[in-house]
């Protein structure tokens, strides 16, 4: 690690302010928790003369309900998150996500919106300066070529936040604040197929907060992860399932995966199996499908055919566990 650089630190007060102040700031950084920034920053991966310290901005720190649906600021801590009364008994698998992100102290720093943004994550970029240095550094960052895939053009580096496909199964929305006033999309359109610009944000914009449906409060769901410490680590691959059923037929399934993509990945065709008999024929073809579709890539120092199976058996487990409770 590198020791930190020198740059101009901002605290401001609201949302305005922090746009503003991105705005009129050339390499410029939003920073919440900081759990996984500054250690970019450290390492010299990101280099910015100006970091804007989210952490003091109150009203993007609470989680409120109305009529309609759950809103949950981008500022609420993962602490916060995983401990909350209606987030575990009406969106468990968020808990479920919030809870296996890091160790417990990080949870106490960082902050969904951070985890929703997380920068991702490859075997050739999340590496000291010299390491990267001594390798040519990567497309990413620096370099000219992909050391997962000579000779492409695309960057793998994988999405390893836990929170969004959790939240993805719910259908999440999340607001978006910027200069130019608010936007509100689907969670999944935050996200697109690129490892080196992975989210469609703009530079100057931030998230507001996520917004849950009521529709969907109380289905049962859950998330599971597969990582290489059990305490801390990022996941390999992980999986939520969220299932509702009648008469031990499916009445609505939808899965989403991290890990494996450059982006959190809603599975498609899940709608085809409602209606059909919750058995291992079902089990099976779930896990067959969440296999076909997670394209992992030797991003991490496990293999990929691993974590492609490895992500099918949890899809598959998750949903024989729900179907049993
Ligand atoms: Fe770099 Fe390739 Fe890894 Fe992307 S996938 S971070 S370009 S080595």
């Amino acid at each position: 690690m590198e020791y930190m650089p020198n740059f101009k630190l901002h605290r401001p007060k609201s949302k305005d302010e922090a746009a503003q102040i991105k705005n009129e700031s050339s390499d410029s950084l939003f920073v919440a928790g900081g759990t996984d920034m500054i250690v970019n920053v450290r390492r010299g991966i990101e280099q910015p003369h100006h970091l804007i310290d989210l952490s003091d901005i109150a009203e993007v720190k609470e989680i409120s309900q109305d009529k309609s649906e759950l809103v949950i600021g981008s500022g609420v801590t993962l602490n916060s998150l995983a401990n909350s009364e209606k987030i575990k008994s009406d969106y468990p698998a968020i808990a479920d996500a919030a809870l296996s992100i890091a160790g417990s102290t990080h949870q106490q720093y960082g902050t969904v919106g951070g985890n929703l943004c997380l920068d991702t994550r490859c075997l050739f970029y999340n590496q000291s300066e010299w390491w990267r240095q001594s390798n040519d550094y990567c497309m990413k960052e620096r370099g000219e070529i992909c050391h997962v895939a000579p000779g492409g053009k695309r960057c793998f580096a994988a999405f390893s936040g836990d929170l969004a496909p959790a939240m993805l199964v719910y259908n999440a929305e999340v607001k978006i604040h910027g200069p130019n006033g608010v936007r509100q999309l689907a969670l999944q359109d935050l996200y697109r197929n690129d490892g080196m610009n992975h989210l469609t944000l703009e530079s100057n914009e931030l998230i507001a907060s996520i917004h849950l449906s009521n529709n969907l409060a109380g289905s049962p769901s859950k998330y599971e992860k597969a990582r290489i410490r059990g305490s801390i680590d990022f996941p390999l691959a992980g999986a939520a399932v969220r299932l509702e059923k009648e008469n031990n037929k499916i009445k609505d399934i939808t899965v989403a995966l991290t890990g494996v993509n450059p982006f959190p990945q809603i599975i498609k065709n899940t709608e085809a199996m409602i209606g059909m008999d919750i058995n291992e024929k079902t089990l099976d073809l779930l896990r067959e499908n969440v296999r076909k579709q997670a394209k992992p890539m030797k991003t991490t120092t496990v293999a990929p055919w691993y974590r492609r199976r490895v992500v099918g058996a949890i899809a598959k487990r998750l949903m024989h566990e729900l179907s049993v409770e």
